[in-house]
């Protein structure tokens, strides 16, 4: 793929990037060595100083950043402008948080005795340069929700963006340079993903953290663990959306078109499956399809707009496939089902629902990356828990019921890293995420975030000490 800026809304290349060379890398390896050595003995304070004067620096240049992730990627600007300000919450959040979430821990003096020391310490040190290979969805959020936490663990950033986001790219770097954080620190590599393996395998780079499909998680794991390094997967989702009886349908079906359409479909942790009781089922419907139908597609720079074009060529045609495949071995097409007739231009898909999904269906079973939505009918929780465990993802899940009952056994039962009762997922610096199954393994935000980058050291004082 080239490393370009091609805007999704006109399908026109803006600007193309020529990818570093040998040498290229070769010294941002080199500098991530060098800027480590000094950024590990650094002091919480003075990391946090520098990541909130880049909070500020992103702050400051909000509207242009926003703008490039539209004109890159796709999003409706009022969605980028909120990509940025989250990104500058969760910065200032990691900076006022992580001495805390990385404090030395002392364990329990019986065990400690118990093990033959006069004291023991649990301390948080960092591990060394990680690499990041991150995804054009959130182009912003996803780069921040790792460098955030790890560099105020003292560790020092690579970032392999994807390859059409090069613009975003460049100003996250821009950012942190110009907050004053010493060369190396963070580093944008501009390259594609066939030159991810040699920087891997270089010694000089501790761990790595990916973000993206399945496909990519599995080529990155399989070369760190040659190499006995580290790895954080965050893949791909199919979530579930289950409505029960006692839920509050209306609202139900309202957060069900923002949490299946945001991000013009194109969000991991969106809800992809509605899985909806008998009882409730046909109001639901009603409501939702009409809503989705209801959505307005258009350019993504312009107000108002809710749904923009899909990010790349490929993945409208991915999508098109998923529906073709369904539509033709007998789903029915509630709305949508098409490109929409007065977008010519640029890569765009109508919002769509589609009932009567059987197993074979390729949609039953595939993370389908756009405005698509499956709606399926359920007689009894036990059908809504089995329907949802029913695929090779678990990443989040959301379940709509005010049964505390219900609730206990969805906690207990539900295959996902997360499950968000009454609402929609979102991600938020202090509570945990990631997945299972497919979805991936290890956790970003939170104290499991900023932890999984650290060497989790023990320090055993004997008699003498
Ligand atoms: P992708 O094709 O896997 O690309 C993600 C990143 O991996 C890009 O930087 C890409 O570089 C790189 N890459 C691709 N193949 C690679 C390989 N064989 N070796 C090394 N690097 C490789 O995914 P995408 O289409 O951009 O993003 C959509 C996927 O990401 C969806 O499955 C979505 O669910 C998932 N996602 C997951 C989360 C989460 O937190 N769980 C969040 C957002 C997105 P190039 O661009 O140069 O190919």
């Amino acid at each position: 793929m080239p490393i370009a800026t091609i805007d999704p809304t006109t399908g026109k290349t803006l600007e193309t990037f020529e990818p570093l060379d040998a040498a290229g890398v070769e010294g941002c390896l080199t500098r991530a060595a060098t800027a480590f050595e000094a950024h590990r003995t650094s002091t919480f304070e003075e990391r946090a100083a520098l990541l909130r004067a880049a909070a500020g620096h992103l702050s400051l240049q909000r509207e242009a950043v926003a703008r490039t992730v539209t004109t890159e990627m796709g999003k409706p600007l009022r969605q980028a402008l909120a990509e940025v300000d989250k990104c500058v919450k969760a910065m200032n959040w990691y900076a006022g948080r992580a001495a805390g979430l990385l404090a030395d821990e002392t364990p329990e003096p019986a065990d400690v005795a118990d093990a033959g020391a006069v004291r023991a310490v649990v301390r948080y040190r960092p591990l060394g340069p990680v690499l990041a290979v991150m995804p054009w969805n959130f182009p912003l959020w996803q780069v921040i929700r790792f460098a955030a936490p790890a560099l105020m663990a003292g560790n020092v950033a690579l970032l392999k963006h994807a390859s059409n986001v090069p613009q975003t790219a460049l100003l996250l770097e821009d950012v942190f340079t110009r907050a004053g954080y010493p060369r190396g620190c963070f580093q944008t590599l501009l390259i594609g993903s066939g030159a991810v393996e040699g920087v891997i395998r270089d010694p000089r780079v501790a761990a790595v953290t990916l973000t993206g499909s399945e496909a990519a998680g599995r080529s990155v794991a399989a070369i760190a663990g040659d190499e006995v390094k580290k790895t954080v997967l965050e893949l791909g989702g199919s979530d579930p959306f289950l409505v029960l009886p006692s839920a509050d349908v209306a609202r139900a079906a309202q957060v069900a078109v923002t949490a299946r359409v945001q991000n013009n479909g194109q969000s991991c942790i969106a809800a992809k499956r509605f899985i909806v009781h008998r009882d409730v089922h046909d109001a639901f419907a009603a409501a939702f399809v009409a809503r989705m139908a209801a959505l307005r597609v258009g350019d993504p720079a312009e107000e108002g707009v809710e749904v923009g074009p899909l990010a790349t060529e490929g993945g409208r045609a991915d999508l098109e496939e998923l529906v073709d495949d369904a539509v033709r071995r007998g789903a029915t097409v509630e709305c949508g089902g098409r490109r929409p007739v007065d977008r010519p231009d640029g890569w765009f898909y109508e919002p769509t629902v589609l009932t009567g999904i059987t197993p074979e269906m390729r949609i039953h079973r595939e993370e389908c990356f756009g405005p698509v939505a499956t709606l399926y009918r359920v007689e009894d929780l036990a059908g809504a828990l089995a329907l949802a465990n029913d695929t090779p993802f678990g990443l989040s899940s959301n379940a709509w019921t005010r049964d505390p009952e219900e609730q206990r056994l969805i906690a207990r039962d539900l295959q996902a890293g997360g499950v968000f009762f009454n609402g929609m997922t979102a991600s938020h610096p202090a509570l945990p995420f990631g997945g299972v199954k497919r979805s991936g393994y290890g956790r970003e935000l939170s104290a499991e975030g900023i932890r999984e980058f650290c060497n989790i050291t023990t320090l055993w004082y004997g008699a003498e000490s």
